[in-house]
């Protein structure tokens, strides 16, 4: 089924595919582990992106980056040593990426933006499903955009929860490169059909970006 999915949207031109790994702690619900993402790699050649939603991700980097994650993502605020997490993914051949929960301030990353490869803004409270995009985190993607321009940063800018076809412009405008979409790809009749809308609605906002 899994694989399936993934073939479909693969075909479709999706960039990579996004794995939201819960662990029942640091988010309530229990979600795929090693193994699933071990035998999702095998079944794309699309680069798979790893979201460790759980406590203690330092454990966590070297399983999944054997399993053959081309990059991980941590959250800020999940380890109290995120420069020494960011060392350990870099370590093990792949991107690092940070990723910060709606509440927490884009400041609070400065010290490890000029080593990642990409800043994850959560635009809902991870490991609750059907929530609405939480508006005021579009400040955060462009302040983010405008730190990067300043200090001639490069981090990609990905944001994940609530994306939709509809504020995919708004989303792209403001700064992000990466749209992560779950439900409105996979809760649709045509998955495919919708990677192809959102990205020639992302492409047509890049071409206007200014
Ligand atoms: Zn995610």
């Amino acid at each position: 089924m899994l694989g399936q999915e993934v073939r479909t949207v693969e075909e479709a031109g999706a960039a990579a595919i996004h794995v939201d790994v819960m662990d029942g702690h640091f988010v309530p619900n229990i979600s795929i582990g090693v193994p699933i993402v071990a035998s999702l790699c095998k079944a794309t050649r699309l680069p798979l992106q790893v979201h460790l939603m759980i406590e203690r991700p330092i454990e966590f980097v070297q399983p999944f980056a054997k399993a053959g994650a081309h990059l991980i993502f941590v959250h800020q605020e999940s380890t109290p040593h995120l420069d020494r997490a960011v060392s350990l993914i870099h370590e093990e051949n792949c991107q690092a990426g940070v990723v910060l929960n709606p509440a927490t301030p884009a400041a609070l990353i400065r010290e490890v933006l000029d080593r990642i490869e990409s800043v994850l803004v959560m635009t809902v409270n991870p490991g609750w499903g059907g929530q609405k995009f939480i508006s005021q985190t579009m400040g955060k993607i462009r302040e983010l955009r405008d730190t990067r321009a300043r200090y001639n940063l490069r981090f990609r800018i990905a944001v994940d929860g609530g994306v939709t076809l509809e504020n995919t412009a708004e989303l792209v405008s403001a700064g992000c490169d990466t749209l992560i979409a779950g439900t409105s790809i996979f809760h649709t009749t045509n998955p495919g059909a919708a990677v192809r809308e959102m990205q020639r609605a992302a492409a047509e906002a890049t071409s206007q970006r200014v």
